[in-house]
């Protein structure tokens, strides 16, 4: 089967052909770094990472690039608030800078514990704010921008394609508007530029042709966009929140400015859903990586949990359900261990495995297929071969897996051989007599599918 992509645009799943030979522009929107990532976050960015793996599966040339909002995204969506950093750096005491550079180095190492693959190209919106001043002119030559005295406005009604992504009642978004205005002229218009405010000095800030400030949240994945991918590209994924405010925005300013919708395929990651409390970045008291980590689940349990449900659709998240993925996956892992070294695949199961991949990324439909490979008949070698092509796209380290073993002294691996002799010949006395004098050394025996696994006893 042809790979085969739902668009967020077209409310619709349809065939995939990148735009240009066999090369794919795929463009992720970034953290903002004034918090850890929590693990709702890194749903999203394993969402882009499976999609990423099979569209090299299927021969392309991927172009990633991912940014990082080190300015502009203010609590409030209305363009109204604080700055998160600005914010981030009263929590801290750090500077705006440092807030950046620790956050951002942060989140790459949960990436990298995640197993998710580096993108190609990293961009920081404080690096490209002369390319945003430009994005801004344009606009503005252009006729789609008024000032208020904050800031400079995207005029949303200029637009008649305005909100299409969100499918977005715009007029009647604007007759219950119960947000306060400001000196916004509809509801839907949004910042383009921020003035830093009166007689106040912002960490970050930049001198513009309206005025001393900083770029609004939505123009740096506009023109960071176009500099690394052109004004019109493969894909543009994000999480389902963007939908309505983030992407609708991008796609106002780039079809605006360059007469395109930015990308063929708009692609959405949904929510992980849990105790809201637990997942508010500004409160500082959520679920990381690493918290989860101390809770016993490693990066893979909770990459291999993420795999179990579909991308587009919501996954509520308990600590039972991560000990059920931490339980399955240690399986997985024990049973490819005793496999022993990998012979040919069977192109049967790939075959199969790839067609659900190929369907809009249908990994729990894929995930089936593994476990069915696992269940059947096939030689080890065989299925290990097999499973080491899945894990191309699984990304769950299966070929460098290892029992975790403590050291033990020779005279105690001796007796576990002899020991696993034994049971090979069904010498079940013989077993529980080699046993019994292992446990008298000090040490237990536990017979998993990858074998008998060592600790020490209590
Ligand atoms: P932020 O750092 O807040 O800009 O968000 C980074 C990414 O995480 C964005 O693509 C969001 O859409 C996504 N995101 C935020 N909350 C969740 C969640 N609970 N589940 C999945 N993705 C999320
Ligand atoms: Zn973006």
């Amino acid at each position: 089967m042809n790979l085969q992509l739902f668009d967020t645009y077209e409310r619709k799943v349809r065939p995939f052909e990148p735009l240009v030979d066999n090369k794919v522009g795929i463009y992720a929107c970034g953290p903002t770094v004034y918090n850890f990532a929590h693990i709702g976050n890194l749903r999203t960015y394993l969402f882009e990472d499976l999609l990423i793996r099979v569209l090299v599966a299927n021969g392309y040339e991927v172009n990633h690039i991912i940014n990082i909002t080190d300015v502009g995204h203010l609590t409030s969506d209305a363009d109204t608030g604080e700055d998160k950093m600005e914010l981030g750096t009263k929590r801290t005491g750090m500077t705006a800078w440092e807030l950046a550079e620790f956050y951002t180095e942060a989140f790459q190492a949960d990436l990298a514990k995640l197993n998710i693959l580096a993108p190609s190209v990293w961009c920081k919106a404080t690096d490209h704010i002369s390319e945003q001043i430009e994005f801004v002119v344009d606009l503005e030559q252009k006729g789609y921008t008024y000032a208020t005295s904050d800031g400079l406005y995207f005029d949303s009604r200029k637009l008649k394609s305005y909100g299409h992504l969100a499918r977005l009642d715009v007029e009647g978004l604007q007759a219950g508007a119960r947000v306060k205005l400001g000196e916004r002229r509809f509801v839907t218009d949004f910042a383009l530029w921020k003035f830093s405010p009166p007689g106040e000095q912002r960490q970050m800030e930049w001198d513009s042709p309206w005025g001393r400030g900083f770029p609004g949240w939505h123009i740096e994945c506009s023109a960071m966009s176009a500099k690394y991918l052109g004004d019109y590209f493969d894909i543009h994924c994000g999480g389902e929140d963007h939908i309505p405010i983030h992407h609708t925005n991008e796609i106002a300013q780039t079809e605006a400015s360059k007469g395109t919708r930015l990308a063929n395929f708009w692609m959405h990651g949904y929510f992980l859903q849990m105790d809201k409390a637990k997942m508010s970045k500004s409160t500082g008291d959520f679920l990381t990586l690493d918290v989860i980590g101390e809770r016993g689940f490693s990066p893979l349990v909770y990459r291999y949990f993420c795999l179990t449900a579909h991308y587009r659709s919501q996954m509520s998240f308990s600590l039972e359900s991560l000990e059920a993925a931490k339980t399955a996956l240690t399986r997985l892992y024990e049973t490819a261990f005793s496999w022993g070294e990998p012979g040919t695949v069977d192109e049967g199961t790939l075959t199969r495995y790839f067609d659900c991949l190929n369907d809009d990324l249908n990994m729990p439909r894929a995930l089936a297929v593994v476990w069915e490979l696992v269940r059947s008949n096939l030689p080890g070698d065989v299925k290990k071969a097999t499973l080491l092509r899945c894990d191309e796209i699984l990304g769950l380290d299966i070929a460098n897996w290892e029992m975790d073993q403590v050291d033990v002294p020779d005279e105690v691996e001796e007796l576990v051989k002899a020991r696993e002799a034994a049971r090979a010949s069904k010498d079940w006395a013989q077993s529980d007599e080699l046993r019994d004098a292992v446990n008298k050394l000090g040490y237990a025996i536990e017979d998993t599918p990858g074998g008998a696994k060592i600790s020490t006893l209590d």
